[in-house]
């Protein structure tokens, strides 16, 4: 297969990147570089059957040859980012996915939309299974990023019903790891750096508000079992174990073994108080559920952190 992955130089779409070449598949990453970074597939450069292309699929997405499917992971994803980057968010849901959208019907390729638990908001209905409309404030601090995703499934099954595409709808729950960056503001990447740096940790309220966090390799055996099964979702992915914050900035620092405090910041408006995955329907249709448990899991992106970290340093003093 040849598979476009639009935001492949992002946090996900860099291990799908990864993780398509090592199946044997070819690989054309599309990415602005907004959020994402070059260094995150520096190490595919040379590797034969990737491919690099610098397009804002906003604006154009050409990409010559055959194309047997396309995954749109393209637009800003943590709450810091696309608070930063409203407009960008939601030209990236909306032209972005039409315009990747246009690519698969033009090549008559597979697309995968990369949607999220976000189009539940902050939910009424516990935990979130996929028959759930959501609870969504059109207007709110998080709308750009909600609405724009929540048009982005419309649009992609107006394309299915419209045009016969062949598509996949994922929504994904809360994921972490390796390349994430210190400076994206989601808890898992702040809580870690603060720790590691023996700064104050900051917990958002009181941190009873909870969340289900997978670890990315679990997450992308999903997205490609998704991808290969042609099925039209959508499908909930991320990891059913559900913890309050307070607990996850405890964990994260017992696991560093670090004597940073923690502190209590504000809570961002229509911050969603619960949210954990229903995944009976992946674990029916797809065969999958994470097998990483989160100690496992956020030692290992502790470990990439820190030499992260050590790079900057040198980086500052170098
Ligand atoms: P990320 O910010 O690391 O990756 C997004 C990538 O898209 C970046 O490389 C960015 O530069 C690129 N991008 C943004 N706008 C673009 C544009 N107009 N044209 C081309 N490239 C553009 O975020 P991520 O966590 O890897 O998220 C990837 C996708 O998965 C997003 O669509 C996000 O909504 C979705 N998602 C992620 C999570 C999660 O927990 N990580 C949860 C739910 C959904
Ligand atoms: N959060 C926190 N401290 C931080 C960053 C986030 O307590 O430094 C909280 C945030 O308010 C939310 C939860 O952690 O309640 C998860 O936030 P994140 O941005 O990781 O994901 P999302 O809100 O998109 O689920």
């Amino acid at each position: 297969m040849r598979v476009v992955v639009a935001g492949g130089a992002g946090f996900l779409g860099s291990h799908l990147c990864d993780r398509l070449l090592l199946d044997g598949e070819e690989v054309v990453c599309i990415d602005n570089f907004l959020t994402g970074r070059k260094s995150n597939v520096e190490h595919l450069l040379d590797r034969p059957g990737f491919e690099l292309l610098e397009q804002d699929v906003a604006e154009r997405v050409e990409v010559a040859g055959t194309v047997d499917a396309v995954l749109e992971f393209a637009s800003p994803a943590s709450p810091l980012d696309y608070a930063r980057y409203p407009i960008e968010t939601l030209k990236a849901g909306a032209h972005g996915t039409l315009n990747t959208l246009d690519l698969a019907r033009a090549k008559g390729a597979r697309f995968l939309l990369a949607s999220t638990s976000e189009v539940y908001g902050d939910p009424l209905v516990h935990p979130q299974e996929e028959s759930y409309w959501g609870h969504v404030n059109p207007i709110g601090p998080r709308s750009m990023y909600d609405e724009a995703k929540r048009f982005a499934e419309a649009l992609t099954t107006a394309y299915r019903n419209r045009h016969g595409l062949d598509t996949a709808i994922i929504r994904i729950f809360n994921t972490y790891g390796p390349r994430m960056r210190t400076d994206d503001g989601r808890a898992i990447p702040a809580f870690v750096s603060q720790a590691l740096r023996g700064e104050p940790v900051t917990v958002a309220g009181d941190g009873m508000q909870t969340r289900s966090v997978c670890y990315v390799d679990d997450l992308v055996e999903g997205i490609v079992r998704m991808l290969r099964s042609g099925l039209p979702g959508p499908v909930n992915l991320g990891n059913p174990h559900e913890m309050t914050i307070i607990d996850t900035a405890r964990l994260v620092v017992e696991l560093i073994g670090s004597d940073a405090p923690i502190t209590f910041v504000p809570r961002p408006g229509d911050d969603p108080m619960v949210r954990r995955p229903d995944i009976t329907l992946a674990r029916q249709q797809l065969g999958w559920e994470p097998v990483v448990d989160v100690r496992d899991g956020l030692v290992r992106t502790i470990e990439w952190f820190a030499s992260e970290l050590a790079t900057e340093a040198t980086g500052r003093t170098g």
